[in-house]
């Protein structure tokens, strides 16, 4: 069973707002064994919108749109649907008591504009939108079907989970998809490309691998799309199996899990304690930690030490370090992680410090050179990393390296 989703909306093409809706739809879609075929942005623009609804019912048995539902002259996606079905508009008394009602608990007059968000097109279902003043409409056409949502997530999340699923589930008879993933560590794509060349190779036909590489982290996940579970599912762990054969110590784990959560497990099951001393991440391994659920019980402590003043005074870390090998370097990485395991008294501690630039950087230190130190219960060092040009990047890279780098030392 094939699903096209089209999000209409000229906040999406001009880059106001990030297409959130596809991501909810294409995942909930997929978990009831729906395959998304095509996901496409579109304006509020009529003449794309019927063109763009041709193609994706020549190639969908579903077609699900959101936005261009609201009171404005710029929504144009109901007037539109109503004519590409050639229906008629109605009032509905019932949505027009509900958009009533909502509004009156917000002390608004109810408007000819809202009026009209009570009109549906004759030929279809009305799928009452709980939440919000534009109904959801079901339309159905050779076999097809046709669902428009409004755009407001929270909106369009409601109707696909109590409406639009329960419809699909029961209107068409769904297979299953199954995507699973094993989390490679600690080698690079394209020698873990090789190695299990063969295996690849010899995978049964309807098992699709992807790679999907991060710092120091490789995820190859497995898909098979309109199956029966249970008996992939099986295949799947055995040719998990024979991967660990192959790769038995680069398995850092299963599913979806980020590295900082891989983290995260292993010091509250062992019952150790982490601290961090940032100056370039600027508390961004902090914020990985800390944004989990339960971290308390691990992590103590996170600097920003951004000065020179600052790692010295609150790390304990040598001015004259700094003034012999600079602050971005192998000495000061160590002795802030040095610093920050004394500080808390954590089994653990990270450190970063580097050139996130734009400016800052030198021939023997160009912008994107970081240091990161790990300082464990029996030992200190630290390594240096090129993160990129990109501020943005270096910052997130150079985060993604030092707790993968925690994570090494941990497994
Ligand atoms: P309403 O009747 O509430 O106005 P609508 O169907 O007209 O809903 P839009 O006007 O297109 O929806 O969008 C309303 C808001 O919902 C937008 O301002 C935007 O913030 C958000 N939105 C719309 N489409 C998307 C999308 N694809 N992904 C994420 N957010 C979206």
């Amino acid at each position: 069973m094939k699903a096209t989703i089209i999000t209409i909306g000229d906040e999406i093409l001009i880059g106001q707002i990030l297409d959130t809706n596809s991501r909810y739809i294409s995942r909930t879609l997929n978990a009831h064994g729906i395959v998304v075929a095509e996901r496409t942005s579109i304006g509020d623009n009529r003449t794309q919108i019927v063109e763009t609804l041709d193609r994706a019912l020549s190639q969908s048995e579903i077609v699900i749109i959101t936005g261009g539902l609201g009171p404005t002259k710029d929504d144009i996606t109901k007037h539109t649907l109503c004519e590409y079905f050639g229906s008629t508009l109605r009032y509905d008394e019932v949505e027009a008591k509900h958009i009533r009602t909502l509004l009156e608990a917000r002390n608004i007059v109810f408007n000819d504009l809202n009026r009209g968000q009570a009109m549906v097109p004759e030929c279809c279902t009305v799928l009452h939108n709980a939440h919000g003043t534009a109904p959801g409409m079901w339309f159905e056409q050779e076999g097809r079907v046709v669902i428009s949502l409004p755009g407001v997530p929270f909106e369009m999340q409601h109707l696909i989970d109590e409406e639009v699923m329960p419809r699909l589930t029961a209107r068409f008879e769904l297979r299953e998809i199954i995507h699973r993933t094993m989390i490679t560590f600690g080698i690079a794509e394209s020698i873990l490309a090789e190695r299990i060349a063969a295996w690849e190779e010899a995978l049964p036909e309807y098992l699709h691998l992807a790679y999907l590489p991060a710092p120091n982290v490789v995820r190859l996940r497995l898909s098979a799309y309109e199956v029966e579970g249970k008996e992939v599912s099986r295949e799947i762990d055995s040719q998990f199996e024979k991967l660990h054969t192959i790769i038995p110590d680069n398995i850092a784990g299963f599913e979806d899990a980020s590295v900082e959560e891989l983290v995260h497990n292993i010091l509250i099951n062992r019952g150790q304690t982490l601290a961090v001393a940032e100056s370039c991440t600027g508390g961004a391994i902090a914020s990985k930690f800390t944004a989990q659920a339960g971290a308390s019980a691990y992590f103590l402590c996170g600097v920003v030490s951004y000065s020179n003043e600052s790692k010295c005074n609150v790390l304990g870390v040598q001015m004259s370090d700094i003034e012999q090998y600079g602050a971005v370097s192998e000495q000061v990485a160590k002795a802030m992680a040095q610093g920050a395991k004394v500080i808390s008294g954590a089994n653990f501690a990270i450190s970063t410090t580097g050139i996130a630039g734009p400016t800052g950087g030198t021939k023997e230190k160009p912008v994107g050179t970081v240091w990161i130190g790990i300082a464990t219960p029996d030992k200190c060092f630290a390594v240096r990393k090129n993160c990129g040009t990109d501020r943005s990047q270096i910052i997130s890279r150079a985060t993604a390296y030092a707790i993968a780098m925690l994570y090494d030392e941990l497994k």
